[in-house]
């Protein structure tokens, strides 16, 4: 089994930004730890990040957020960034539309994806989504993703669950 880490929108915005909750900041240091113990094991390290431009059509829905460029779409100061780190900056809730990623995960011959970050029932759902169809097994690990409010948070959970079988645990059994 290949894992890879996706670490989806821990970006200043969606954490203490426009769309910031405590909610999100409540999961930092369990994403924190998660990506120091991916990192300590050589499980590759991938951030999903919103970096948005006027045109794209996300922001008919949401306004303007995480533009490119800004402070809004930067990594949250308590992640830090190394080099063998790739990031990979998107235009709409799937960080596989319009990006190097599916090439990306291809290369490295992963075939299981840890999914962590925010919100889940938007970006990391959708995530799964695009894993989902194109085969690979995702997993979730519930203290490390967060929605706005909790009913969304624990819909978006069992809907991963049974409708693209993704692994719903926690992050003391990822890895
Ligand atoms: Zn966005």
């Amino acid at each position: 089994m290949k894992k890879v880490l996706i670490v989806e929108d821990m970006i200043n915005e969606f954490v203490t930004g426009k769309f910031g909750s405590d909610r999100a900041q409540s999961i930092i240091p369990n994403v924190v730890a998660l990506v120091k113990k991916a990192r300590s094991l050589g499980v590759p390290i991938i951030f999903s990040c919103d970096a948005h431009t006027l045109t794209d059509k996300e922001l008919s829905i949401w306004g303007e957020h995480a533009m490119k460029g800004s402070w809004g779409s930067e990594i949250i100061p308590e992640l830090t960034v190394e080099k063998n780190d790739i990031i990979i900056e998107k235009n709409t809730y799937s960080a596989f539309v319009d990006t190097k990623l599916p090439d990306i995960l291809k290369e490295m011959g992963a075939d299981t994806l840890i999914i962590v970050g925010v919100s889940t029932d938007i970006c990391v759902q959708n995530n799964v989504a695009f894993a989902y169809f194109l085969g690979y097994k995702t997993i979730v690990p519930r203290d490390c993703t967060a929605s706005i409010d909790e009913e969304a948070y624990e819909i978006s959970l069992k809907y991963m669950q049974s409708i693209y079988g993704t692994e719903i645990t926690t992050s003391d059994k990822v890895l």
